[in-house]
């Protein structure tokens, strides 16, 4: 089994959907790739906060400066929105 095929069975492994010989092949796959166990684990961890229904607090610093970065972003998006139409780049039309 490599990634891509893990990754397509990794719904299955998740619902306990999946045939004892395919469950063996996963957790031979598991053994051996760091990179698919990461997957696992990480998922694992999301569904269990998902669950649990725990909410958790912005560190205040961390809200901040994702506040600012999307006011930012807003305003540059309003500001492109009102550009004159000179500075705007003529459209492109294939025939
Ligand atoms: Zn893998």
């Amino acid at each position: 089994m490599n990634c891509t095929e893990f990754l397509a069975k990794l719904t299955d492994y998740f619902d306990g959907q999946i045939d004892p010989e395919l469950l063996a092949e996963v957790k031979e796959h598991l053994g051996v790739c760091h990179h698919c166990e990461v997957v696992v684990s990480t998922t694992q961890q999301t569904i269990s906060i998902y669950r649990a229904h725990e909410t958790y607090e912005f560190p205040e610093d961390l809200a901040t400066r994702l506040r600012t970065a999307v006011m930012q972003r807003c305003t540059a998006a309003k500001a492109a929105s009102v550009a004159p139409a000179s500075e705007a780049k003529p459209a492109q039309i294939r025939v």
